[in-house]
């Protein structure tokens, strides 16, 4: 979608800090970030939001959380401990809708979230 700031960044028309890429999955650092690593993890597909995802994304949406899981490790947060989470919808805080998983990390982070 033309209009989509995260497709723009797939694109390539908008620049981006890559942490993480292949053929599904784009991952980048957080222009505005809350935590020492913070890093977006999108598909290139668009899909708004999770109210979007359909049964065929579900191997997709799964990559997500495997990429989360690699970057969390190659930046040395695996056993200190990390935090994977996506907003959907306004009152959740969602502004970007193109699904990330936000990933947080190098802080403790308190729960439940405000
Ligand atoms: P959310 O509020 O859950 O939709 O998260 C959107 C996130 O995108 C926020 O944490 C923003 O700081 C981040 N963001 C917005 N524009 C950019 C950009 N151009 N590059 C990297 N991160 C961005």
């Amino acid at each position: 979608m033309s209009n989509c700031l995260f497709c723009r960044i797939v694109a390539g028309e908008i620049p981006a800090k890559l942490a993480y890429e292949d053929e599904d999955v784009i991952a980048f650092y957080d222009i505005n970030p809350q935590a020492p690593l913070h890093v977006l993890i999108i598909p290139r597909k668009h899909i708004a939001m999770i109210n979007d995802i359909q049964p065929e994304d579900a191997a997709l949406v799964g990559k997500l959380y495997l990429a989360a899981k690699k970057i969390a490790a190659d930046a040395g947060y695996a056993d200190e401990g990390y935090r994977v989470v996506m907003n959907c919808g306004a009152d959740a805080g969602q502004s970007v809708f193109h699904i990330h998983l936000h990933l947080l990390a190098g802080r403790a982070l308190s729960w439940p979230p405000g």
